[in-house]
C-alpha cells in the first residue's frame, strides 16, 4: 500500500489547513496555540484521572519480556480499536499499528515500545509488579517494567483518544504503532522484515518518545540533533593455555591478556575519537577462570560501544579490533571479535520550532 500523503506540508494541529487560505499572522497563531494546549491539558488531566490511571497500573502489574507482549499487544489493541483505529496485529510478533485516516494531509506515525524487563521490582509501591516469566533460555524470571514503556504505551492510548476526539482540530491520517523488543534493540528491525511499510503505508513524519528520570515531572525535552546513541555489542573471546597457579610461565594466561585489552581499549575513545564528538566503549563483563591456583585457558569479554555519526562508530569498532589483535596476537588461539551490530540506528535528527513546542508541550 502506498503511502497516504498528499506531501510533506504537514497540517500544524492549532489551525486547520482546509479552513484558512491565508495563514493568520504568528501571534494569532500562538494564540490560538495557547488556548489549544490550555483545553488540552485539561482533557489529559481528566483523562488520566479516569481512565489512563488504571491502564499504566495495568500495564505496570503485567509486564511482559521482549517479543513475549503477547497479552500487552492484545490489551494496546483493543483499546486502539476500541476508539475507532483501524487496526494491523501481528507484524514482526507482538507488533501493531493503528491508523485514524482523517481527511488530505501527511501521515504521521507515533512509536510506544511495549517490553518489560527481567528486572525484580524492588520499589515498594502497592501497585509493585510481582510478574514471572519464562525467558527465552526457559528459565523464570521476574518482569519489570522497569524502563518506563507501561508510560509510553499508556500515552499512546491517550493520544488516540485525544486525536479522535479533536479531529477537527487536525487533517491527515495518524498511525499509532506498538513496537515489541525495544530492550533487545531488535523488534523495529522484525517489524520492518515483516514489510511494515507495505502493510500500513510508510509516515512522512515519526516520532517516538521515552520517559527519563533525569528531568522534573511535567516537562518535556527535544533536542535539535539525536536524543540517543546508536550502540553496538562486542565480544571479544581470549583463548590461553591453561596451568598451574604456580608455574605461570608453562602456560598463557587469559586474565592477563584480557586485563591488557581492558586497557588498551581505554585510549580508543581518549586518543582517537576527536574531543567533542561523543562515544563510548563500556566492557561490561570480563569472565575467566573458576579457582585461585589455575590459570584459565579462556577469557570473555562484552561490550557496548555508543556513537553518534556513521563515521565515528566506524572509527571506534576499528580500534576495538586493532587493539584487540595487537594484544590478542600473545593469545596462542588468536579468535576474531564478534561484532553484533544488531541494534544500531542513528535517529533521524529533527528540528522543531521552539517556540511553538513550548506553546504546545508544557505542561501537556
Ligand atoms: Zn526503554
Amino acid at each position: 500500500m502506498p503511502a497516504r500523503s498528499s506531501g510533506p506540508s504537514a497540517a500544524p494541529v492549532a489551525d486547520h489547513p482546509r479552513a484558512r487560505s491565508d495563514r493568520p499572522d504568528q501571534a494569532a497563531s500562538l494564540a490560538t496555540s495557547a488556548s489549544i494546549a490550555a483545553s488540552l491539558s485539561d482533557d489529559v488531566r481528566s483523562l488520566y484521572d479516569t481512565k489512563l490511571k488504571d491502564l499504566f497500573v495495568h500495564f505496570h502489574q503485567n509486564p511482559e519480556l521482549s517479543f513475549k507482549e503477547d497479552k500487552t499487544a492484545k490489551r494496546l489493541g483493543d483499546e486502539l480499536e476500541a476508539l475507532g483505529y483501524t487496526m494491523h496485529r501481528g507484524i514482526g510478533g507482538t507488533g501493531l499499528v493503528a491508523l485514524l485516516e482523517n481527511g488530505p494531509g501527511p501521515t504521521v506515525m507515533f512509536r510506544a515500545d511495549m517490553d518489560g524487563l527481567p528486572v525484580e521490582e524492588k520499589s515498594g509501591l502497592p501497585y509493585a509488579s510481582e510478574a514471572t516469566q519464562l525467558d527465552w533460555d526457559g528459565n523464570r524470571v521476574p518482569v519489570m517494567h522497569a524502563c518506563g514503556h507501561d508510560v509510553h504505551i499508556t500515552s499512546l492510548v491517550g493520544t488516540a483518544k485525544l486525536m479522535a476526539d479533536r479531529k477537527e482540530q487536525w487533517s491527515g491520517t495518524l498511525m499509532l504503532l506498538g513496537q515489541p523488543a525495544e530492550e533487545r534493540v531488535a523488534g523495529a528491525r522484525v517489524m520492518m522484515e515483516d514489510g511494515l511499510w507495505d502493510r500500513v503505508g510508510q509516515p512522512d513524519f515519526a516520532m517516538a518518545f521515552h520517559v527519563t528520570s533525569a528531568l522534573p515531572t511535567g516537562s518535556i525535552a527535544a533536542p535539535p540533533t539525536a536524543a540517543y546513541s546508536g550502540a553496538d555489542t562486542v565480544d571479544i573471546m581470549i583463548k590461553g593455555i591453561g596451568a598451574h597457579g604456580a608455574s605461570p610461565h608453562t602456560g598463557v594466561d587469559p586474565i592477563v591478556l584480557g586485563s591488557q585489552i581492558v586497557m588498551g581499549l581505554q585510549t580508543v575513545v581518549s586518543r582517537n575519537l576527536a574531543p567533542r564528538r561523543p562515544g563510548v566503549i563500556t566492557v561490561g563483563s570480563f569472565h575467566s577462570g573458576t579457582k585461585h591456583n589455575i590459570i584459565s585457558d579462556a577469557a570473555k569479554l562484552q561490550l557496548t560501544v555508543r556513537s553518534e555519526s556513521p563515521e565515528d562508530r566506524q572509527l571506534l569498532l576499528e580500534g576495538i579490533e586493532r587493539v584487540q589483535w595487537r594484544l590478542n596476537s600473545n593469545s596462542v588461539f588468536t579468535v576474531p571479535p564478534k561484532f553484533k551490530n544488531e541494534g544500531f540506528s542513528f535517529l533521524a535528527k529533527f528540528k522543531i520550532s521552539c517556540k511553538r513546542f513550548d506553546v504546545l508541550g508544557s505542561e501537556v
